[in-house]
């Protein structure tokens, strides 16, 4: 049962990839950079990214120019509409595609199927709560293909991390919206990600309460100091 491995849903081309902890936007600025190497040019949606409106952050350091996706833009007729004002667009990325309303990833796939374009849409499946994402639901629904990635994320056990814990002040919640943006709204929590294994997911356990465990008086060993 892979739950919130890497995805990656590939189309003639639709491509939605799930990383746990978050989407690692390596790859879809690599598929940026490698396609236009080849001189094609492609549209960049993001949601919701890290980076600022319209950025694509990546932990590469490269920021790449992207549109900004609100509840209510039709990517379609977006796309259609800066066609037909001349832009050239071969191919789509989407980032953040988790945080898209299930009707904007029908739209993904009308571009696929009438605009015979590549759209590789990038997301991670599920929540803290280990609950599909309306938008990711409706992305493995309808993507042509969907890829988990080798992701070398690893619990702090060592074994394959496939599922994300939300901390609120460094403790673990399985309760809370399914979309907490930054935490601005929320000064006075600190609100973090971690990824876990399942087992650990299912038992609480983050890396901070694993250190906490085993510095427990009753464990610690004799000669610490
Ligand atoms: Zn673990």
């Amino acid at each position: 049962m892979q739950t919130a491995g890497d995805v990656r849903v590939r189309g003639p081309a639709d491509d939605c990839r799930v990383a746990p902890g978050g989407v690692d936007p390596v790859l879809d600025v690599q598929i940026e950079h490698n396609r236009s190497a080849r001189g094609l040019q492609g549209v960049i949606f993001t949601r919701d990214d890290r980076a600022g409106e319209g950025k694509l952050s990546s932990r590469l350091g490269l920021v790449t120019d992207a549109v900004e996706v609100t509840d209510a833009m039709d990517l379609y007729a977006h796309l259609v509409g800066e066609l037909s004002r001349g832009m050239r667009a071969d191919y789509v990325i989407v980032d953040e595609a988790q945080f898209l309303a299930p009707g904007q990833i029908d739209q993904l796939a009308r571009i696929v199927d009438d605009l015979e374009m590549d759209v590789f849409a990038f997301g991670i499946t599920t929540d803290f709560r280990t609950r599909l994402f309306p938008g990711s639901r409706r992305l493995i629904e309808l993507a042509d293909r969907i890829e988990q990635l080798q992701v070398e994320a690893l619990c702090w056990c060592g074994a394959r991390a496939t599922h994300n814990a939300r901390t609120v002040d460094g403790v673990m919640v399985v309760e809370g919206e399914q979309v907490v943006v930054g935490d601005v709204n929320r000064p006075a929590e600190q609100i973090g990600y971690e990824v876990l294994c399942r087992r650990h997911h299912r038992r609480r356990m983050t890396s901070a309460t694993a250190r906490a465990a085993a510095l427990s008086p009753d464990v610690l060993p004799v000669n610490s100091a």
